[in-house]
């Protein structure tokens, strides 16, 4: 669902613009639930952007906040130069989060965001799932083997080496066939160590193609909510392009 949205939990108060993005160059994760609101209209795209960041401006001078993460349904340096130039105001001062796509975080990459928008902290979202290879690759198809994790993970370090305000993040997919509840809580582990932070998202399935879900223990609930910095179980307002999902329970779709 696009949007500007007010938040207040784990991570404090916070607002979240969800923009309209192209098509995910990559395109091929099976879960992915993204397409449904990506266009491929430069106009359509433009446009709609315009209006939801005047309206995420308009909520920032009503009522400032610390916090702003904008999302586009893909990786952020995806998003048209246009969007790109009018998130200036957004982000200078605050902790600004954005998604990514491994390959576009790079050192240059890193160095260039914050050079632009002059963060207070940046943060960069990466949807590695989970720790074990073979389901990111086998079951979920990320494109994102276990070399970019460490690769991420070090450069993180780097960055901060050179006085860069950034960290990475990463999600921590649950709640879906095929990913075992003993291989979440060790993803979580290892994704505590290797990154800034650890935000988990509930699985939920928008088409028919996409993989079933699972339900999830109480154990690995309360695991997810002590130790994870932040545990996405999907509100209703979670809605991808009118679809709230084929799964009951509830959605999580603020990553890419
Ligand atoms: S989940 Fe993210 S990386 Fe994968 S295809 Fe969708 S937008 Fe692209």
């Amino acid at each position: 669902m696009l949007g500007v949205f007010r938040y207040n939990d784990k991570l404090g108060r916070r607002l979240v613009v969800i923009l309209r993005g192209f098509p995910c160059s990559w395109g091929k994760c099976t879960f992915c639930p993204f397409a449904l609101e990506q266009s491929t209209s430069t106009s359509r795209v433009i446009e709609d952007n315009r209006r939801i960041i005047a309206e995420a401006l308009r909520e920032l001078e009503r009522d400032p906040v610390e916090r702003v993460a904008v999302f586009n349904g893909g990786s952020f340096h995806e998003l048209p130069y246009d969007s790109v130039e009018r998130l200036r105001p957004l982000a200078r001062g605050r902790i600004f989060e954005v998604e990514e796509r491994s390959e576009f975080v790079t050192m240059n990459s890193l160095e260039a965001l914050v050079e632009y928008y002059r963060p207070r902290r940046l943060v960069v979202r990466v949807g590695f799932e989970t720790a074990f290879e073979e389901i990111r690759e086998g079951l979920l198809r990320k494109g994102m083997p276990d070399s970019e994790m460490h690769r991420l993970s070090r450069l993180r370090l780097e960055a901060r080496e050179r006085g860069l305000p950034v960290e990475i993040w990463t999600y921590l997919l649950f709640g879906m066939k095929g990913i075992s509840e003993e291989s979440v809580a060790e993803s979580l582990r290892v994704f505590k160590r290797l990154f800034d932070g650890v935000i988990a998202v509930r699985y939920r399935k928008y088409l028919p193609s996409h993989p079933e879900p699972a339900p999830v223990s109480p154990e690995l609930a309360s695991l997810l909510e002590r130790e994870a910095d932040l545990v996405d179980w999907g509100e209703e307002q979670w809605v991808i392009a009118g679809r709230r999902g084929y799964a009951p329970g509830r959605s999580g779709v603020e990553r890419s």
